[in-house]
C-alpha cells in the first residue's frame, strides 16, 4: 500500500503519489505533449470517493483537475502539483432497454457505452472516435455521427449526478436544480465532478451506412465543393466530415477524405454514398453498410494515445471558394503525415434545439473548422505547431469568434475562450458558477470565472 493511502481513510479506490507504482501511467493523458505531475492522483471507484477527494483537495488548498476519458488535447485533466480526480475506474454502463435510457459513470469511453447500448439496438450521439471520454465530450457539447438525427450528446441528457465544490452530491435534471442542469449542458467541467450521466437512447442499427471515401490528390478542391453542395441540402439522416489528410500508405500523398454516417433506409443511404463517390476520382472506397460500433472505432488507430497534439478550431458559417483555397494550400504545406484539416458540418437536429435551451451555443448550421496538428517524431514539433498557427491565422477571414470548448488548445487563454464560446450565455453561466462554485474550485477547464 503506498504511503499516501492513509491520507483519506474512507477512500475505496487507489491513491497514487509520485514514486508509487502506476503513478507514471496514471498521470499521462491522450496528448503526449502534456507532462504534468500531480501531487496526488485519486483513482475513484464511487461517488463517495469523488466527494472525499474534493473535500480533501479544498481543505489542503490543492488545485483540482478532473479526468474523464483523458482525451482533451488541452490537457486540462491533469494538474501540476495538485490533486487529479481520476475517474478512469468508473466505467459502468446500465441500459434500461424498455425505458430506452442508459446510466453511465463518468470515466466511461464512447466505445464502452456504445457496446452496451447496441446490445439492445439503441444508441445516443457520441464522438466520432471510440476512445474519447463520455464525460468531457458530453459536458462540452458532443459532436458525432448521430448528431444530425439525434442532436448533440448533451441534448440527450436526462440527468447528471454531480459532486459539487463543497463535496455535496446533487442530481441535476429538468426537475431538480434546473439552472445547474442547463449550465452542465455545455459548461464543461466548470460546475462540479460529473459522477454519472443518464441519457435518452434511440433505436439504431446495428447496421448504419457510412465509412470513408478518399480521392486522388488533384481533386481536393472539387471534392470540397461537391461536399459543400451536398451538405447544403442534407437531411437528418446524414452526418459527414471532410478531412484533408495524408495517404496512410506512407507515400505522403495529400488526399481529401469524406467520412459519413447515414442512419436512413438502405436505398436513400446508398444514394448518398454514391453521391459522395461522385465528387472525384475515388482512390479508397470504404463506404457501405457498417455496424455503428465499427463506425465509431474505425478511426481510433489514426489518433494513437501518446501522440503529440496541437489543435485550433473555430466556427465557419460558410465554406466559401476562398476558404477552400486556403484549406487546399495549407493541406499541401502540412509538414506531418498524421496532421489534418477537418471540417465538421452542423445541421439537422443540432440546429433545431433553441439556443437558450442549453448552455451550448453550437446551434447554427455551418461548419466547424479544425486544424489538427498531430505527430510522434519530436523533430516535427516546431514545424507542425507553426503550421497549425499559420493555417489558423489564414482562416481568420472565414471564421467567427465562436469556438467549440472541447477543442480549445493547450496554450489558449481559457477565460477569453470561454467568452467567445459561450457568447450570449456567458453572464448566465457566470451567475450559476457563483452559486455552485464561488471559489472557482473547478477551474482547469475553459473557465467561467465566477
Ligand atoms: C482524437 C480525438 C477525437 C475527438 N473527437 C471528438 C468528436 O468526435 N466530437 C466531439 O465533440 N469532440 C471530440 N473530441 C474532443 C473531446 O470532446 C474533448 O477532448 C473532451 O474533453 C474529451 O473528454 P474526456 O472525458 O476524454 O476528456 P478529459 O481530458 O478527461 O477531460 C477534459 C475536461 O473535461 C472535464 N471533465 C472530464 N470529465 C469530467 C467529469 N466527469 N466531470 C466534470 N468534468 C469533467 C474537465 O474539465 C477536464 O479537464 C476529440 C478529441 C480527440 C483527441
Amino acid at each position: 500500500m503506498p504511503a499516501s493511502e492513509p491520507l483519506l481513510p474512507s477512500f475505496r479506490g487507489q491513491i497514487l503519489a509520485p514514486g508509487d507504482d502506476g503513478y507514471e501511467q496514471a498521470r499521462r493523458v491522450h496528448n503526449g505533449m502534456i507532462d504534468k505531475r500531480p501531487a496526488l492522483i485519486t483513482r475513484c471507484v464511487g461517488v463517495a470517493d469523488i466527494a472525499d477527494a474534493v473535500r480533501y483537495a479544498t481543505a489542503h488548498w490543492l488545485e483540482i483537475s478532473v479526468r474523464g476519458g483523458g482525451h482533451n488535447v488541452g490537457g486540462r485533466a491533469v494538474t501540476e502539483g495538485g490533486l487529479m480526480i481520476d475517474l478512469s475506474a468508473m466505467k459502468s454502463v446500465h441500459v434500461d432497454a424498455a425505458a430506452r435510457t442508459a446510466v453511465c459513470e463518468g470515466g466511461a469511453l464512447w466505445r464502452e457505452l456504445n457496446r452496451e447500448t447496441q446490445l439492445h439496438g439503441l444508441a445516443v450521439t457520441g464522438g466520432v472516435v471510440g476512445s474519447t471520454g463520455v464525460a468531457g465530450l458530453t459536458l462540452g457539447g458532443g459532436l458525432g455521427w448521430l448528431m444530425s438525427k439525434f442532436g448533440l450528446a448533451l441534448d440527450n441528457l436526462l440527468a447528471v449526478t454531480v459532486v459539487l465544490a463543497d463535496g455535496s452530491v446533487v442530481r441535476a435534471s429538468a426537475a431538480h436544480h434546473p439552472d445547474l442542469f442547463w449550465a452542465l449542458r455545455g459548461g464543461g467541467g466548470n460546475f462540479g465532478v460529473a459522477a454519472a450521466f443518464e441519457f435518452r437512447l434511440h433505436p439504431l442499427g446495428p447496421l448504419t451506412t457510412g465509412g470513408l471515401a478518399a480521392f486522388a490528390p488533384p481533386d481536393t478542391r472539387a471534392v470540397l465543393r461537391g461536399w459543400r453542395a451536398m451538405m447544403a441540402t442534407a437531411g437528418d439522416d446524414l452526418t459527414s466530415v471532410a478531412a484533408l489528410i495524408s495517404a496512410p500508405d506512407g507515400s505522403g500523398a495529400k488526399i481529401a477524405g469524406i467520412a459519413a454516417c447515414h442512419t436512413g433506409a438502405q436505398p436513400e443511404a446508398e444514394a448518398a454514398m454514391a453521391h459522395i463517390r461522385s465528387f472525384g476520382t475515388v482512390v479508397h472506397d470504404a463506404l457501405g453498410p457498417i455496424p455503428y460500433t465499427t463506425l465509431n472505432t474505425m478511426m481510433d488507430g489514426d489518433y494513437p494515445r501518446g501522440a503529440h497534439n496541437y489543435w485550433k478550431s473555430a466556427f465557419m458559417p460558410e465554406l466559401s471558394d476562398a476558404a477552400i483555397e486556403v484549406l487546399a494550400e495549407a493541406h499541401a504545406a502540412c509538414p506531418s503525415g498524421m496532421s489534418q484539416l477537418a471540417i465538421e458540418h452542423l445541421h439537422g437536429a443540432v440546429c433545431r434545439v433553441p439556443l437558450d435551451a442549453t448552455a451550448c451555443t453550437l446551434r447554427t448550421a455551418g461548419f466547424n473548422a479544425l486544424v489538427v496538428g498531430q505527430w510522434q517524431d519530436p523533430a516535427l514539433s516546431a514545424p507542425t505547431i507553426a503550421w497549425v498557427r499559420e493555417t489558423f491565422a489564414r482562416l481568420q477571414p472565414f471564421v467567427t469568434r465562436q469556438q467549440y470548448v472541447n477543442y480549445v488548445a493547450t496554450d489558449e487563454d481559457t477565460n477569453a475562450a470561454a467568452r467567445g464560446a459561450y457568447g450570449p450565455h456567458f453572464e448566465r453561466l457566470q451567475a450559476i458558477k457563483r452559486q455552485y462554485d464561488p471559489g472557482n474550485v473547478f477551474h482547469l477547464n475553459v473557465n467561467i470565472v465566477p
